[in-house]
C-alpha cells in the first residue's frame, strides 16, 4: 500500500518533465527495497514464476501474501518482505535487485506512481478512464537531485512498463468494477478471483482437469494457446473473473 505521505499531490501527464537518476553508487542505492508494501499484478507474479522456474502457488506461498480491500472486496497479492527489523526485499542484495530484469511494475515506475480514474465525457457522457500520474518523493530518495532529464512518457519507455500495462489491462478493468451495495464479493468468489487471476497454474489445471470446457464453449485455438503461454491462460482468467462477478458476458455457456 503506497504512503499517501510520500505523494506529491499533482497531477502529472505523460509530457512532463522532471530530473532523476539511479545508479549503483548513489548514497541512497537499495534504499527503496526495504520497509515497503509492494503490490503485484497478474503479469508481475507471471514473470516472476517463470524466472524462478517455479509454479504459481509455489510462488504465491513462499514470496506473497493475501490483502482483502474492505471497501472493494477485491483480492490483492502483495510481495512478502523479509521478517527483520529493516523489512528488505528478498530480492535485494548490496549489488541491486536480482531479478531486475522481471521486477515489478510497481518497482519499475518508482518514483513515478500511475492511477486511473473512471468520469463522463463532457460531451458523450460516457464513461472514459483518465491516467495520470504523479511523483512519490521519499526523503532517502536522491535521484531528484540528480541531472538526467526525463518525460514521464520518456521514462515509462525506459523502464519497460507498456508490456506491464496491456498484459494487465483485463485486470484493471475488474478493479474498476462498481461495488454496489449488495454486490460485494463474498469468499466463494474472492476465492475464484484469486485463482483466475494470480494462480495462473491452479487455473490452467481448473480449466483443463475439470468439465469446464464441457461447459464453455471456448475457440479452439484459444484452448491451444492457453496450454502453453501463461499470458493466454492469464488473460482466460481475466474474462473468467469478469464472467462470475457478472461485469461482462465474456464467455459462452454451451447449450
Ligand atoms: S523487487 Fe527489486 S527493485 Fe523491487 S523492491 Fe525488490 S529488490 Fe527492489
Ligand atoms: S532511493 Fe531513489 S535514487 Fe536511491 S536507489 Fe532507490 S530509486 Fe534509486
Amino acid at each position: 500500500m503506497l504512503n499517501m505521505k510520500h505523494v506529491e499531490p499533482v497531477r502529472l501527464s505523460l509530457n512532463t518533465r522532471f530530473k532523476f537518476k539511479c545508479y549503483k553508487g548513489i548514497g541512497c542505492f537499495t534504499k527503496c527495497c526495504s520497509n515497503i508494501d509492494i503490490m503485484l499484478t497478474p503479469y508481475d507474479i507471471v514473470r516472476l514464476k517463470t524466472r524462478m522456474g517455479i509454479s504459481s502457488g509455489e510462488f504465491l506461498n513462499n514470496y506473497t501474501y493475501i490483502h482483502i480491500d474492505e471497501k472493494a472486496t477485491h483480492p490483492f497479492v502483495f510481495l512478502k518482505m523479509n521478517e527483520d527489523a529493516g523489512r528488505e526485499c528478498p530480492f535485494v542484495t548490496a549489488d541491486g535487485c536480482t531479478i531486475y530484469m522481471d521486477r515489478p511494475a510497481n518497482c519499475r515506475y518508482y518514483p513515478v506512481g500511475q492511477a486511473s480514474l473512471k468520469k463522463a465525457d463532457e460531451k458523450t457522457n460516457e464513461t472514459v478512464t483518465e491516467e495520470f500520474y504523479f511523483f512519490v518523493k521519499e526523503e532517502h530518495c536522491l535521484g531528484f537531485k540528480e541531472d538526467s532529464e526525463w518525460t514521464i512518457k520518456s521514462w515509462r519507455d525506459d523502464q519497460g512498463v507498456d508490456i506491464y500495462d496491456d498484459m494487465n489491462r483485463g485486470w484493471k478493468e475488474i478493479l474498476f468494477r462498481r461495488n454496489l451495495p449488495g454486490h460485494e464479493l463474498d469468499e466463494k468468489k474472492q476465492k475464484a478471483f484469486y485463482m483466475a487471476c494470480y494462480d495462473v497454474d491452479r487455473f490452467r489445471r481448473f480449466v483443463f482437469e475439470t468439465k469446464f470446457l464441457e461447459a464453455f464453449d471456448v475457440d479452439g485455438k484459444r484452448v491451444e494457446k492457453m496450454k502453453a503461454d501463461d499470458t493466454e491462460m492469464m488473460k482466460f482468467g481475466f474474462d473468467y473473473t469478469k464472467f462470475i462477478l457478472m461485469m461482462e458476458e465474456t464467455l459462452k455457456k454451451k447449450a
